[in-house]
């Protein structure tokens, strides 16, 4: 993996390639951002710049010597990658798998100068773990780089968070998500468009996607929001107590839904239509656009955004989704903020 090769982070591959020129590099990095922007990537770009043996000007790794090979083969004995097993509690990384880095780490790298070890996703780390792992974090011996990724620090040890250098992963922007969606996936602009405004900016989960699973999705979430508007109070009720039965697709409903209202929104204020998420159902769009005005769409999204923020708080699914449904039926309708 070469930094080269790892899109739309310029800021903190810079930041690396400053700490590879001045020789200044930490003990731990934090990587932070969301899934699929390059974090893990970058971790192995810079295990591999750090091995190579004839460094590029520019801090690139040759890609030639015999640890660039490794690398490419994908087994550098100095490259560890720590992932949560899976049993019937869950997904967790574990005390033991700390344990026996910290005896891995006693040894000096075997190949090259740095061993550098990968812990993905930090999040994963159960308490015990987190706690054995902090004195390896404040002091590993020498040769050795710890890189822990995670989404936000807040799901962190504070004690973890303050021992690692942080640097920020920013979502790509959508154009470049398009672009790679076209070239590497071959989908068309359109296709590519709802895809990109899916992933949020993930160009991991973008590639993952499956085009047609999205648009069935897409599908389903636009009839239901059609139904809602003539649906009873018990029609919006059922509705609310079916998703909160299946609650891991309940944020890519309201993605789709909040997408759906932002291209209507869209359209009422004439932006160019390349940007629109569903430009396969401009049709539609552009009918449903005359129907509701600019001022309901608001109110629409800003319900939208409120059940978001209360879902995330992990406040009650259902009475969230509740009031959501009435908020999306009858603009106005106050439901409280702080239940
Ligand atoms: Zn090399």
């Amino acid at each position: 993996m070469f930094f080269r090769e790892i899109l739309g982070q310029e800021r903190p591959l810079n930041f690396l390639k400053t700490a590879l020129r001045t020789g200044q590099i930490p003990h731990a990095y934090l990587f932070l951002g969301g899934k699929g922007v390059g974090k893990a990537s970058t971790a192995q770009a810079l295990a591999q710049a750090l091995n190579c043996e004839q460094r590029l000007a520019d801090q690139e790794a040759c890609g030639q010597c015999a640890s660039c090979r490794r690398f490419a083969g994908g087994n550098h004995p100095d490259f560890l990658v720590l992932s949560p097993l899976v049993d019937r509690v869950g997904a967790q990384i574990k005390i033991e798998q700390i344990r026996d880095l910290r005896r891995q780490l006693e040894f000096p790298p075997l190949a090259g100068p740095w061993r550098v070890t990968l812990i993905k996703p930090a999040e994963a780390l159960n308490e015990p773990a987190a706690n054995a792992l902090l004195k390896t974090l404040e002091e590993p011996p020498s040769g050795n780089l710890i890189i822990l990724t995670a989404t936000t620090e807040h799901d962190l040890l504070p004690t973890i968070v303050s021992r690692c250098r942080r640097l920020a992963f920013l979502p790509l922007p959508p154009a470049l998500v398009i672009q790679e969606l076209i070239k590497r996936r071959g989908l068309g602009q359109t296709q590519a468009s709802l895809v990109a405004a899916l992933s949020g900016g993930s160009l991991g989960q973008a590639l993952e996607a499956e085009f047609q699973d999205l648009v069935a999705q897409r599908d389903q979430a636009v009839a239901a929001l059609e139904k809602l508007p003539q649906g009873t109070t018990a029609e919006i009720l059922d509705w609310a107590t079916a998703w909160t039965q299946k609650t891991a697709d309940l944020e890519n409903f309201l993605l789709l839904v909040r997408l759906w209202y932002r291209d209507l929104l869209a359209l009422h204020f004439k932006v160019p239509r390349a940007i629109l998420a569903n430009q396969d159902r401009l049709e539609e769009l552009t009918q449903a656009q005359t129907r509701i005005p600019a001022a309901l769409l608001l109110q629409r999204l800003e319900a939208l955004n409120r059940a978001q923020r209360q879902l995330r708080a992990n406040l009650n699914v259902e009475l969230t989704l509740d009031i959501l449904g009435m908020q999306l039926q009858r603009p106005g309708f106050a439901g409280s903020d702080d239940f």
